[in-house]
C-alpha cells in the first residue's frame, strides 16, 4: 500500500508484493485468455512473457481490474486483429465510457489505439472452442461475474455467492476466491467468509486472492486448512 510501513508492505518476500489482481489462462484447445485487464497489465505482460491474447474477459468495471486496457494495443499489432472483449451490460457500457477513443470508428484517424471488439455476455459462451460460464456473484451491492473454465473458477471481488450459482461450482479441481482481510468489508469476503465459502464448494484445490497488505503470505498460509493457500504474482498452476 502506497505510503505504509507496516510488516507485510516492509517484507523482502517477493509474494508480499502484490500487482492488481487478474488471472492468465491457456487453454488445452491453445487460447489464451486474460481475465481482467488490471491497472498493472503491462509490467505483468511483461515479467511474465504474456505473447498472445485472444480475448479479455471481464469480472466487473472497477478501476483495478480494467485499467490496463490500453495495453492490448500491443496484441493487435501482433497478432493483426481485434480483440474480442467479453462483460456484462454495465461493465462493457464504462469500458466504452472509460476508453471512449478506442471505441470510435475511425481508428486510423486517432493513431495508435486499442482495437477492440466488445461483447455483451448474459450467460454461458465460448471462446474458441472453450466454454466459458459466468457465475453471478455479489460484489457489495453490485452484482458481478465470476467464471468458470471447465474445473477452474475464479471469483473475485465477492461478499456473496447467491444460492442459484452454487451448482455452477461443483467439482471444481480449482477455486480461486477473493479473502480481503480478517476485518469485514461491505463488498469483499473476510478470509474467513472465503474459507466457509471454499469448504461449501468441495473445490479440491484452493487459492486465494484479492488480499489486502492486512494478510502476510506466510503468517496467512499457517493458519489456512489444508489445500488452501494464498495466491501469489506468477504463481503457475497446471490443470
Ligand atoms: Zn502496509
Ligand atoms: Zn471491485
Ligand atoms: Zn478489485
Amino acid at each position: 500500500m502506497i505510503g505504509c510501513r507496516c510488516d507485510v508492505c516492509r517484507s523482502t518476500d517477493p509474494r508480499d508484493k502484490r500487482w492488481r489482481p487478474s488471472v492468465f489462462l491457456r487453454t488445452d484447445s491453445g487460447q489464451s485468455i486474460l481475465i481482467d485487464s488490471s491497472a498493472d497489465f503491462r509490467s505483468q505482460a511483461l515479467q511474465f512473457d504474456i505473447e498472445r491474447l485472444d480475448a479479455v474477459v471481464f469480472t466487473h468495471s472497477h478501476a483495478d481490474h480494467i485499467l490496463g486496457l490500453d495495453e492490448t494495443r500491443r496484441y493487435n499489432v501482433l497478432q493483426r486483429e481485434a480483440i474480442p472483449l467479453y462483460g456484462d451490460h454495465r461493465t462493457i457500457g464504462d469500458l466504452r465510457r472509460v476508453f471512449d477513443y478506442a471505441f470510435g470508428n475511425s481508428h486510423a484517424a486517432h493513431g495508435y489505439v486499442p482495437q477492440l471488439t466488445p461483447f455483451v455476455i448474459g450467460g454461458p459462451f465460448t471462446i474458441g472452442r472453450d466454454l466459458i460460464t459466468p457465475v453471478p456473484i455479489m460484489h457489495g451491492t453490485r452484482p458481478i461475474y465470476g467464471y468458470r473454465v471447465a474445473n477452474f473458477a475464479y471469483l473475485t471481488d465477492c461478499s456473496l455467492i447467491p444460492e442459484a450459482s452454487w451448482p455452477l461450482l461443483a467439482d471444481l479441481d480449482l477455486l480461486v476466491v477473493g479473502a480481503l482481510r480478517d476485518r469485514e468489508h461491505p463488498s469483499h469476503f473476510t478470509l474467513e467468509q472465503a474459507v466457509d465459502a471454499a469448504r461449501r464448494s468441495g473445490a479440491k484445490r484452493v487459492l486465494f486472492t484479492h488480499m489486502s497488505h492486512e494478510l502476510g503470505h506466510v503468517a496467512t498460509c499457517a493458519r489456512l486448512p489444508t489445500g488452501m493457500e494464498l495466491a501469489y504474482d506468477g504463481l503457475v498452476v497446471a490443470l
